[in-house]
Formats: structure tokens, C-alpha cells, sequence
């Protein structure tokens, strides 16, 4: 009988020692079989207990009902190092509660739940499956940024019209999110992410961000290996926006006709190609003829030039001929030119982190009731890991 249930609970050099029912679920209480145990300090191994603590941790349910398990927290005495340690059991953390894989389960089923529902199901407090989901996404917070080499440093509007925007990270090589900060200022970046180990930092060969002024002395003080992308995607915004304004100053109104405009060229099926064809030809304004054909071109440019150089004399060339028609724009795009033009370096856009950016829209609106930032930052940071 003991034996059977020594296998079902398939723990190393552990018995079963005593069976009770409880209120509310089942208790084992067990024996540990190894004699002894090593030194964490010299690694000797010591076969005198000092003392033995018996705790109460909480393990998977079996056959449904709570499980229990009361388990010997054992005091060695190292005869190497004169000193006194608690054995290490490699399925319980130091001072917690309940077994890891019981942890792991509660923090699985977080993520694809939510709290207050664990929380019911297993009979524990909020508070504790809090306790529980943060102590293991911690673990996965840190390991994160391990490997980061391109990144992208965006921002997050938490609810619309009220200032409260996020910094997020995201690895465009891993497609995902790494991390998220707490307000978007230079000094709030500059601070929080020198926290990074410097190893980390140096790591980071590239970082893909939007047209703000402030993200260039933020990467150079704590990326010191970085280049600096202007993203593709935020380039390409501006001249879209205002291509937009082109198109129904026009007399395009309608938006599905808008939208044949603003697609990319190459994106357009025959029938969109043809209606969009006829709008051109029908239309009296040059203007709005050049405009299109300035914004396709700035789009091949993209697609097609190989090097930092070679993108460079084209968008120069492009700027030219494209300042009677776009002119607010050319002035923004010419101020970050050299910044933009790193996009050839290796040709990553955050345009495709659009996947990433979903998956976050809806965390947020599930954790309307996150109590602190941190618990919404382990949660996001959670469901990319
Ligand atoms: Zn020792």
C-alpha cells in the first residue's frame, strides 16, 4: 500500500509514512530515506541532525482533494565548517509553502486564467495565488533579457486620453516582450534600465525606436554597443498620415477608397490595382498623383536597397524630389536620416511585432484590476516567456 503511494507521489528518497483525511483534503505525512546530506558551504556530507522541524507544504491534488504533505525540514551540523544548515530538497524552495511543481501548476494556470478563478478552485486567498504567480514569473523576468542583441523601445497608452503610458521592450529576434517600465521619460528609462547588468547591456547591438528626441541619450548612456534604428514602421506613419490628408483634400472621402492609397502597392490585389488605377487617372489633382507615387517609391527604397549607402543616396535623392509634396514630413524624415538609414544595417522592423502588441492590448484589458504595476509587469512579462 505504502509502496503504491510512494510511486504515485514520485518524489526522490521519500516514504510514506502515515495517511490522514483531513476537512479538507488528505495529509501525508513522510519520511525522508537519505541518511544524510552535502555542505552547501564545502560540500562534505553530514549525517548529524541538529534538528528536525516537521512543516506542512501543499502538493498537487490527488483524486481531486487537496494534498498535503508533512515533511521533515532537517538541521545538519557541517563537523568541516562548524556550522549548522537546512537540507536542500531539490522539489521545495527554501521557506515556501508548497512543492514546486504545485507552484508551477497555480502559476500555468494564471496565465491562461486569472487569479481571483485559481484562487477559488484551489481554496486560497488572492493574496497567496499573487504570492505564488510572482515569485515564479520574477524567475522568468530575469531571465528575459539574456541573449537580447535587437530590441525595440516603444511606449504603451495604459487607457486612452489619460497619460499614462508604458514602456515596453520588445526582442525583435525572439519576438517577444522582455520587459516593461513604468512611465516613459528619459530619467525614468535611463535609471530603470541601468539596473541591467552592464554584460547585458553591452549585449545589445541594436535598438529600433520612434521619431523622439529623448531616445538618443537614453540608448547611448545605458546601450553603450548600440546603433540606433529609427523603426521603419514609424517612418513610414508620417508619410502615410499625410498622404491621407492629400487623398480627401482631393475629394477621395470614402474609406475603402482611402485605404487603396495607404495600402503598400505590392499588398493590392488585380480588382484593388484597377480601381486604384481608375481613381488616378480620374482624378484632376497632380498632386495627389505625385504624392502616391512618392509614397510607393519611399516604400521600394526600403524594400530594396542593400546598404547603410546605398539607402542613404536614395532617400537624399528621394527628399529632393519629394519636398514640394510631403513638406512637413521631409523635414522630419531628413532630421533622423542617419538613424533611419541604419535600418540597412540588418533590416529589422518592430512593424512585425504587431502579434506582441495584440497579446499585450489583451492582458491589459483582462487585468483591469492589477493592484500595482508590478503584478501587471510579471503578468505581461509571464506571457511571453
Ligand atoms: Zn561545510
Amino acid at each position: 500500500m505504502e509502496n503504491h503511494l510512494n510511486l504515485i507521489l514520485g518524489l526522490p528518497d521519500v516514504t510514506v509514512r502515515e495517511f490522514t483525511m483531513l476537512e479538507d483534503g488528505i495529509c501525508l505525512k513522510i519520511k525522508l530515506t537519505n541518511l544524510g546530506t552535502h555542505c552547501p558551504l564545502c560540500q562534505s556530507y553530514s549525517t548529524e541532525i541538529h534538528q528536525n522541524r516537521p512543516i506542512l507544504v501543499r502538493d498537487l491534488p490527488c483524486f481531486d482533494k487537496a494534498t498535503y504533505l508533512q515533511i521533515p525540514r532537517r538541521q545538519f551540523y557541517c563537523r568541516h565548517c562548524q556550522k549548522y544548515f537546512t537540507e536542500n530538497l531539490p522539489w521545495i524552495e527554501s521557506k515556501r509553502r508548497h512543492t514546486r511543481r504545485y507552484e508551477k501548476n497555480i502559476f500555468e494556470r494564471v496565465k491562461s486564467s486569472n487569479l481571483a478563478q485559481v484562487a477559488s478552485i484551489e481554496g486560497l486567498s488572492y493574496d497567496e495565488i499573487q504570492g505564488i504567480f510572482n515569485h515564479w514569473a520574477s524567475n522568468i523576468a530575469e531571465q528575459q533579457w539574456l541573449g537580447a542583441r535587437r530590441i525595440s523601445l516603444d511606449e504603451i497608452a495604459m487607457r486612452k486620453g489619460h497619460k499614462n503610458y508604458k514602456a515596453v521592450i520588445c526582442d525583435l529576434d525572439r519576438h517577444k516582450l522582455i520587459e516593461v517600465i513604468d512611465g516613459r521619460t528619459q530619467d525614468c528609462l535611463i535609471s530603470r534600465l541601468s539596473e541591467l547588468p552592464l554584460q547585458v547591456r553591452k549585449a545589445v547591438k541594436e535598438v529600433s525606436v520612434d521619431m523622439w528626441h529623448g531616445f538618443p541619450k537614453v540608448i547611448q548612456e545605458v546601450f553603450p554597443n548600440a546603433q540606433i534604428v529609427t523603426d521603419r514602421f514609424h517612418v513610414m506613419k508620417p508619410l502615410v498620415e499625410e498622404l491621407k490628408k492629400i487623398a480627401k483634400s482631393s475629394g477621395v472621402k470614402e474609406q475603402n477608397k482611402l485605404s487603396l492609397f495607404l495600402k503598400n502597392g505590392i499588398d493590392l490585389n488585380n480588382g484593388e490595382r484597377d480601381e486604384l488605377e481608375n481613381l488616378l487617372s480620374s482624378s484632376k489633382s497632380k498632386r495627389l498623383k505625385a504624392a502616391y507615387e512618392y509614397k510607393e517609391e519611399f516604400r521600394q527604397i526600403y524594400e530594396t536597397s542593400q546598404t547603410v549607402s546605398e539607402g542613404q543616396n536614395r532617400f537624399e535623392e528621394w527628399l529632393q524630389k519629394a519636398r514640394k509634396i510631403y513638406g512637413k514630413v521631409i523635414q522630419t524624415i531628413s532630421d533622423h536620416l542617419p538613424t533611419i538609414c541604419n535600418y540597412f544595417i540588418s533590416h529589422s522592423s518592430s512593424g512585425t511585432m504587431e502579434g506582441i502588441n495584440n497579446k499585450i492590448k489583451l492582458i491589459k484589458r483582462q487585468g483591469y484590476g492589477f493592484r500595482n504595476f508590478e503584478n501587471f509587469r510579471l503578468r505581461l512579462l509571464s506571457a511571453f516567456s
